[in-house]
């Protein structure tokens, strides 16, 4: 069975750079119409939409994630521009680490802000419109130190283990309406993010995953697409780790 997502409109928060584009470039390759949020990066952001056919196929939107009328917006352009939203992947995301003994309340507030409470935003607009249609799918994008934890990355660690007990409770909430919620959950992967880790560092890391290597935003983008297809339709409440083993 291939992941094909004809007919069906997706909504990407954070899609210009890194997982959130990859994932955008691989649901329109399958077929998606799909809406991608960025925080600042417009011209990458419009560059990319321009390169997925234009307006008739792609929509890029300013939205910061963490205000609730951006989000709100980014799921009414969708509605507005093509009637209907299927897919909804929340995965705009960032990180502001550092041991407890120096992380700052501003720090926790920021990243729990962005990551978790930006998940709610958007998931709420999302709600009424997949409850009408019956039929929706949404996929958090976690990651292995939400279940593991990680020295260094509290803040980070608690927004994203949070997004699985969210989402778990969203799949219950949603499941009598035909709509699935799930998550993935990725290890260290190449992106931004983890461009300033070190050679020493990722060597070491790579010791420490089964499978010997970092991740593409690719691996994680194929999780996805799986998750948004009908190939899953019997899939919620799910974490899908795509690690290379290091959760296990
Ligand atoms: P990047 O930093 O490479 O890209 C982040 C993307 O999110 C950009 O498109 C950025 O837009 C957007 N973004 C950031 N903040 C906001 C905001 N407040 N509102 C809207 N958009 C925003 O991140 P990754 O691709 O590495 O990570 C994507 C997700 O995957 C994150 O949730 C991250 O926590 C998670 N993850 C990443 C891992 C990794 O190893 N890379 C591992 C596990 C999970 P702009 O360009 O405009 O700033």
């Amino acid at each position: 069975m291939t992941l094909d997502l004809t007919d069906k409109t997706v909504l990407v928060t954070g899609g210009t750079r890194g997982i959130g584009r990859a994932i955008v470039e691989a649901a329109s390759g399958a077929g998606a119409r799909v809406a991608f949020t960025y925080r600042s990066s417009s011209e990458t952001a419009n560059a990319l939409a321009e390169q997925l056919g234009g307006a008739e196929r792609a929509l890029a939107i300013q939205a910061d994630a963490g205000d609730p009328e951006q989000a709100a917006g980014a799921v009414q352009s969708v509605v507005d521009a093509w009637g209907q939203i299927d897919g909804l992947v929340v995965n705009a995301g960032i990180t502001r680490d550092g041991l407890m003994i120096r992380m700052t309340p501003e720090d926790w507030e920021a990243v729990i802000s962005t990551n978790l409470t930006g998940a709610f935003h958007v998931c709420k607009a999302a709600y009424r419109p997949m409850m009408k249609q019956r039929a929706g799918s949404i996929v958090t994008i976690s990651s292995v130190v939400g279940v593991t934890g990680n020295a260094g990355q509290a803040n980070y660690a608690a927004s994203k283990a949070g997004l699985i007990g969210f989402t778990k409770s969203l799949a219950r909430e949603l499941g009598g309406r035909g709509v699935r919620a799930n998550v993935v959950a990725p290890g260290y992967i190449k992106t931004d993010m983890t461009a300033d880790l070190g050679e020493n560092v990722t060597g070491h890391m790579k010791e420490q995953i089964p499978l010997k290597r970092l991740g593409q935003p690719e691996d994680i983008a194929a999780a996805v697409l799986f998750l948004l297809s009908d190939a899953s339709t019997y899939v919620t409440g799910h974490t899908l780790h795509v690690d290379g083993g290091m959760a296990m």
